[in-house]
């Protein structure tokens, strides 16, 4: 995620809840489980991607070596989870770098994107932002791999995003005419469980409006508040929001303190960071929200069965 100048918070919705309730659907597999399984736990991924910092000087920054493994234990994870695993390298200053593709084809051609970045700052391992993103995006690789979706799903696992989003922008500046008419929507998952967590629907793009509504919808099911917030192109997002094409995404809070009013719906520390160590050294494996990272995994798997089905000719 890109530092904006400030956080926009727009409009508030209904119900209250505290001390959210973690479906026992997302229990860890037994330790020791056979090396080619793929987890529905996001936390195992979460301890992986830490691992990878810690042996590769502490961070997961476009172009090193921690940023290689990363991408490498990314497309192991897929791969296992029985999905079609495709890259796309793109120039990076003076190297190149890659976008992870994993795809689950349908039989309409209506193609759904959802994805999140995998590169880190330099300055530390990047687990607040993006191993969260990564972790839920794996984890509900793996909790729908025997999906057989009407609509094609397209994950994206983006590189260079903390440089200015450039794998993001390299994909949607080439994508052809036939990607775009078959282009349905991309959900942006950047930063989704900081540990004093807050739930954010991007409220950018009038075309994200249904997915919107229905991410809303989902949290209020389960007792949940959100808020709308405005991120502008402050991350992968960002190309097909300015190219006009439909996106939106979810974001726990990284910039400003929480509200004493939102403390009271959301838990947590009011007055507090949302994130205190955003881009910083800090950001390990102990500056996230467990139980927020879990639900957010179920989101994105709802999300995966719901538009993986979606009938896109009637809406
Ligand atoms: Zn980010």
């Amino acid at each position: 995620m890109r530092r904006p100048a400030r956080l926009a918070v727009v409009t508030a919705a209904t119900t209250t809840a505290v001390g959210l309730a973690v479906p026992a659907a997302f229990s860890a597999p037994a330790t020791g489980t056979p090396a080619g399984t793929p987890t529905v736990d996001p936390m195992q991924h979460i301890a992986a991607l830490q691992q990878i910092a810690d042996d590769n000087g502490g961070n997961r920054a476009a172009l090193s070596p921690g940023s290689r493994a990363t991408a490498a234990y990314i497309k192991q994870q897929l791969s296992d989870a029985g999905w079609e695993v495709s890259t796309q390298s793109f120039p990076f200053l003076s190297g190149t770098e890659e976008n992870i593709f994993a795809e689950r084809k349908g039989t309409t051609g209506d193609v759904v994107m959802l994805g999140g970045h995998y590169d880190s700052v330099p300055e530390g391992p990047g687990m607040s932002d993006n191993a969260t993103g990564v972790a839920g995006l794996l984890a509900a690789a793996a909790a729908t791999a025997d999906a057989q979706p009407r609509n094609t799903i397209r994950l994206a696992f983006w590189g260079g995003e903390e440089r200015g989003m450039k794998g993001s922008n390299y994909y949607v500046d080439t994508m052809s005419a036939a990607d775009r008419a078959t282009f349905k929507g991309y959900l942006n998952f950047d930063g989704i469980a900081a540990p004093n967590p807050g739930y954010y629907v991007y409220e950018d793009n009038k075309n994200g409006e249904q997915i919107n509504a229905d991410i809303s919808k989902w949290y209020a099911d389960r007792g949940i508040q959100t808020e709308q917030a405005f991120l502008g192109v402050q991350s992968d997002h960002g190309p097909f929001y300015t190219k006009g094409l439909t996106t939106t995404g979810i974001i726990s809070g990284y910039l400003g303190n929480k509200t004493e009013a939102q403390a009271q719906k959301w838990g947590g520390t009011a007055g507090a960071p949302f994130d205190p160590c955003y881009h910083q050294a800090c950001d390990t494996k102990d500056n996230i929200s467990p139980e927020t990272l879990k639900l957010n995994t179920q989101l994105i798997t709802s999300l995966i069965t719901d538009y993986g089905a979606k009938d896109f000719s009637a809406a």
